[in-house]
C-alpha cells in the first residue's frame, strides 16, 4: 500500500514554475522534484482547481511521487509533473501547444505524457511543439494503458502469492474498467480467475462482464463485497481507516494512485494480514515504457514489465520479515536510492 500523499511530498524541489498565457486563458504549474537519477518524467494533468495554490500543492505531491516511482522502477529518470488549470474560456488546443513550447524550452530536463484529463488529441498538440512528449501516434511508445495493466498484473500475481492464494481459484474484484482496469480484468480472466466488475458507467461494466463471464457489482457495494483480491483501478483515496478495518478481501493490488485516504491505513491492513502492493510500484508500467522509449528509443518488452512483479515480491517479503507496512518499505527504498546519489541535477541540452 502506498503511504499517504503527505509522506510522498517530503524532499526539496529543483524547479517550480507557473506558466501563464492570458491569450488562451492558460494557467499551468510545472514542478521538477529531483533529477539526480536523470531527466524528470511526468504527465500533464488537466482539471479544475479551487485556486492556483491548490494546483501547486497537487503538482508538488504528484512530482515527488514520480521520483519515488522512477526509483522503484530502476529508471534513469526523476520526478516531475505539470498541471493545467481547467477554466471556462480555456482554449484547450492552444494551451497544450503553449505547454509544448514551454517543455521544449526546458531542453529535455522534463519529459511529459498523458495523465488525468489529457487525451491523445491534447498530446498531439504538445508533440507539435516539443520532442519531449510521449507521441500517441505510430512513432510513440505504444499502448500505455496495457503497459500499466501488465505491470499491475505481475504485481497482483506476487501479491496473491504472499496472501497464500492461487489466482486460478480466486475471485478478483476490479473497480474501474477504463484504460487500465479493462485490460487487467482480461489478464486475470485469462489466468483463470473469477471476476467481479464494477464501474460508475454501468453499460461499460455490463459489456465487459458479458465478454469475460463476470458478474457486475454495484459501485456502492464494491467495498463490502467479499472476494479474495481487490484491484482498485478507479480513483485514489478509496480505502480509509474505516474501510481498511472491514474490507472483506485477502489481498489488494491495483493501478489507482494514492489509494490510501490517510497515513494510518497501511498499518491497519498490514495488521489484518492483508498484503497490499504499493501503488507507486505496481502502476509504473506506462512510465517504464514511456521513459525508456523517450530516452533510449526502444520498445520495452513484456519481460521488463514482469520485473515490477519481482519488485513487489521483494517489498512484500521485507514487509513480512520486518513487520513494516509495504508502502513504507517501498518509500524507504526509493528515498535511499535517491539519497545515495550526489546532488547534481540533470541539466538538459538547451
Ligand atoms: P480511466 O479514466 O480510463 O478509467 C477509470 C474508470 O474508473 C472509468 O471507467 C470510471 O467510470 C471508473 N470509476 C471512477 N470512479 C469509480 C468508482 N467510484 N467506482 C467504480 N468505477 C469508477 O483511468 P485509467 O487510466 O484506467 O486509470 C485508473 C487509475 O490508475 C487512476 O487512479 C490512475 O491515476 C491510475 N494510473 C493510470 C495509469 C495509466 O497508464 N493510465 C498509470 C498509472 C496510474
Amino acid at each position: 500500500m502506498s503511504p499517504h500523499p503527505d509522506l510522498l511530498l517530503a524532499g526539496d524541489f529543483e524547479q517550480v514554475e507557473v506558466v501563464a498565457d492570458p491569450g488562451c486563458g492558460m494557467q499551468a504549474v510545472l514542478a521538477i522534484h529531483d533529477t539526480r537519477m536523470g531527466p524528470a518524467f511526468g504527465g500533464i494533468r488537466r482539471r479544475t482547481y479551487g485556486s492556483l495554490a491548490d494546483a501547486t500543492r497537487d503538482v508538488l505531491q504528484l512530482a515527488s511521487a514520480m521520483t519515488w516511482k522512477c526509483a522503484m522502477a530502476g529508471l534513469p529518470a526523476g520526478g516531475g509533473k505539470l498541471v493545467l488549470l481547467d477554466a471556462p474560456g480555456l482554449d484547450r488546443a492552444a494551451a497544450y501547444r503553449r505547454i509544448g513550447s514551454f517543455v521544449e524550452s526546458l531542453g529535455g530536463r522534463f519529459s511529459t505524457g498523458p495523465d488525468v484529463g489529457t487525451t491523445d488529441a491534447d498530446l498531439r498538440e504538445v508533440c507539435s511543439r516539443t520532442r519531449h512528449c510521449a507521441d500517441p501516434g505510430a512513432g510513440g511508445p505504444g499502448d500505455l494503458g496495457r503497459a500499466t495493466a501488465l505491470g499491475v498484473f505481475h504485481a497482483l500475481l506476487a501479491t496473491v502469492r504472499h496472501a497464500g492464494i492461487e489466482l486460478d481459484r480466486a475471485t478478483v474484484l476490479v473497480q474501474g474498467l477504463g484504460t487500465v482496469g479493462a485490460p487487467l480484468a482480461r489478464m486475470c480472466r485469462e489466468a483463470g480467475a473469477r471476476l467481479l466488475l464494477t464501474d460508475l458507467d454501468a453499460a461499460r461494466a455490463g459489456a465487459l462482464a458479458a465478454q469475460l463471464e463476470a458478474r457486475v457489482v454495484d459501485p456502492v457495494e464494491a467495498l463490502d463485497t467479499p472476494c479474495e483480491v481487490f484491484a482498485p483501478c478507479a480513483l485514489g483515496g478509496v480505502i480509509d481507516a474505516t474501510v481498511a478495518a472491514r474490507l472483506p478481501v485477502r489481498a489488494v493490488c491495483g493501478a489507482a494512485n494514492n489509494l490510501l485516504a490517510s497515513g494510518d491505513v497501511g498499518r491497519v491492513l498490514h495488521d489484518r494480514g492483508i498484503p497490499v502492493a504499493p501503488d507507486f510500484v505496481a502502476n509504473a508500467g506506462a512510465l517504464v515504457v514511456g521513459c525508456l522509449h523517450q530516452l533510449q528509443g526502444i520498445q520495452v518488452g513484456d519481460d521488463r514489465l514482469a520485473a515490477i512483479g519481482a519488485t513487489v515480491d521483494s517489498v512484500l517479503g521485507e514487509s513480512a520479515r520486518t513487520g513494516t507496512p509495504p508502502g513504507e518499505v517501498a518509500l524507504a527504498r526509493a528515498r535511499s536510492r535517491v539519497a545515495a546519489l550526489p546532488h547534481r541535477p540533470y541539466v538538459g541540452t538547451k
